[in-house]
């Protein structure tokens, strides 16, 4: 069916707010295919919803980077590290779902949980293990807790905004913004999320998920989402 197209404003019209650069994340790639059904593989799928993704974000303005834009692998944390490098304003990464129970379909978008961090996870912004007279795990948990407090209820209006607008733009079930410990979202520094756009476990979905159209019409309504967080950001600081 014919996507609506919410929220759209004159291509090249400036938006308010802080938002600047936005990190893509193409899920998986290279030796990991992620899911696969039908004959389609997530990477694949991923990749190509993103770099659609990316031209829209462009329309508007937005400086976009993608953490891959071919069939690469990048290890899970050396994604949100690329948008901490470059102090991104948000981080969005893109992934496929299945499930054994093959009924399952529609959309999910996930924002990071409480942090719990890892051995090898970086420290967070500002913050060097010299500048920490004990550069314990304690203390970097803390530290990360108190980057995640910040950032956390950004990344979940920037999460109900995208469900929002799939679910107009393309006309399916949004399953629901959950919180998630996946290592992309708690590993960023910024307001983060990760969409799931559907189940290529089922057969409806994986037929839509298959069709370029139906993948460019996922792609406006992820960036008519982002775009609509950024403008209430905007209205926020007036
Ligand atoms: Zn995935």
């Amino acid at each position: 069916m014919a996507p609506t197209t919410p929220l759209r404003s004159p291509p090249g019209a400036a938006l308010p707010g802080a938002v600047r650069t936005i990190v893509i994340d193409a899920g998986h790639g290279g030796h990991d295919p992620g899911t696969h059904h039908f004959g389609l593989k997530e990477k694949h799928l991923a990749l190509d919803i993103a770099k659609r993704l990316r031209t829209h974000l462009q329309r508007r303005g937005l400086t976009v980077v993608m953490t891959r834009d071919s069939d690469r692998f990048i290890p899970l944390s050396g994604r949100p590290a690329i948008a901490n490098r470059l102090h991104a304003d948000l981080f969005v990464s893109v992934h496929i779902n299945a499930n054994r129970n093959r009924r399952v379909s529609g959309i999910e978008v996930y924002y990071p949980r409480a942090s719990v961090v890892s051995a090898s996870a970086q420290w967070p912004p500002a913050v060097s293990p010299a500048e920490v007279a004990i550069p314990s795990m304690t203390v970097k948990q803390v530290l990360w807790d108190l980057v995640l407090k910040r950032t956390r209820s950004g990344s979940r209006r920037l999460a109900s905004s995208v469900c929002r607008s799939m679910r107009t733009g393309l006309q399916v079930h949004c399953r629901g913004v959950k919180p998630a410990r996946f290592v992309v979202l708690r590993e960023a520094w910024m307001p983060a999320i990760l969409v799931e756009v559907g189940y290529v476990s089922n057969q409806t979905e994986a037929q839509r998920l298959g069709r370029a159209d139906y993948r460019e019409a996922a792609a406006q309504s992820i960036s008519e989402g982002i775009v609509s967080y950024i403008r209430d950001q905007g209205a926020e600081h007036i």
